[in-house]
């Protein structure tokens, strides 16, 4: 069987076309499936629709969070709910075409634990994709992960990559580097890039900044290391300005007018000091967060039955 797991978070104007074309598909192709939506939160009808949906298909499953807890732990709670031999997770906005689910399914068949779909930039703004293929080639310089660009949430798993990544109970979950730190036989498919079919998107630019530092951030210290380095070379050459300044005290007695050395200097160590105490408390935060070992999400209502809600809970006392 294949999970299909969509997240959601107001999405009312996409979801029946979501539904409909993805439900196509999987029937033409004759799959036994589920689809495993998941309600992050959403202030509009979305919640309702599900609740429609389910009532009519019993191929539809969903999950609704007690608040909007992002897409991560929707993506989370997607995969520990889906029952699938195989899991595809995919956007409901339609970027994620649902006509690549035969291709991705055969590569499966094939062998492959990972299929990963990978989109071109086609149609997306220059300077966004600018700013993306830089940052991937800073991530990729950086961290201990590979990550690619244009790859995103979009791939099939087999049973073993998901319950490997669901042995990752890190509170604070960069999903691009989880799916490539799992490793396991990984297949790459291209698609062509698709604008949103309805709604909005939920990013705004201060979110995607905050998803670039968590891709860094929460795959090594190297940051850490980076601060150190820099605070040492700092203290190096202070040292060396140091005795420098002495012998020309001592050789030609004491200038008066070293005020703009002095100011700048404070500045420079004030301004390193300041960054690396950054650093060091955006690492003590995730540290913070992790050791109150809080849920990744809050379910306020799901259309599972009885049984497979406690044998979900049995699941979850046990790992
Ligand atoms: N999403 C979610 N919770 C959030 C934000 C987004 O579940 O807090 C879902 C959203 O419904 C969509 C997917 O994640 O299915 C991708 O969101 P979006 O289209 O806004 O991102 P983009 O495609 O612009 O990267
Ligand atoms: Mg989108």
């Amino acid at each position: 069987m294949i999970s299909i797991i969509a997240p959601c978070y107001n999405e009312q104007d996409v979801l029946y076309d979501f539904y409909q074309t993805v439900t196509k598909v999987m029937k033409e192709n004759q799959y036994s499936y589920e689809i495993v939506f998941v309600n992050d939160g959403s202030r509009d009808q979305t919640l309702s629709i599900l609740k429609e949906l389910g009532e009519k298909d019993r191929r539809v499953q969903y999950i609704s969070f007690s608040r909007n807890f992002g897409k991560e732990s929707a993506m989370l709670a997607g995969l520990s709910y889906s029952k699938g031999d195989a899991v595809i997770i995919m956007d409901t906005d339609l970027q994620h075409p649902p006509s690549m689910i035969p291709r991705m399914v055969e590569a499966f068949q094939n062998g492959s634990d990972q299929v990963i779909a990978k989109r071109n930039r086609a149609g997306e703004s220059k300077s966004r994709s600018w700013v993306s293929s830089l940052y991937y080639k800073l991530i990729n310089r950086f961290v201990d992960v590979q990550l690619e660009d244009g790859v995103g949430d979009f791939r099939l798993l087999s049973r073993k990559a998901v319950d490997s990544l669901l042995s990752l109970s890190e509170y604070n979950r960069f999903s691009k580097g989880l799916f490539s730190w799992i490793g396991y036989k990984q297949e790459i498919i291209e698609y062509e890039n698709v604008s949103r079919h309805a709604g909005d998107s939920k990013w705004s630019f201060f979110s995607l900044l905050n998803y670039g530092i968590d891709g860094i951030i929460s795959f090594n210290n190297k940051p850490l290391r980076l601060s150190i380095y820099s605070g040492v070379a700092v203290m190096v050459a202070d040292v060396f300005y140091v005795l420098w300044m002495l012998v020309k005290i001592f050789l030609g007695g004491v200038d008066v007018p070293g005020y703009f050395t002095l100011i700048s200097a404070i500045l420079l160590l004030g301004g390193i000091q300041l960054v690396a105490l950054g650093v060091i408390g955006e690492y003590i935060g995730r540290i913070y967060y992790e050791t109150k070992k809080r849920p990744h999400y809050i379910v306020a209502d799901d259309n599972y039955t009885q049984v497979s809600q406690s044998q979900n809970k049995i699941q979850k006392v046990l790992s």
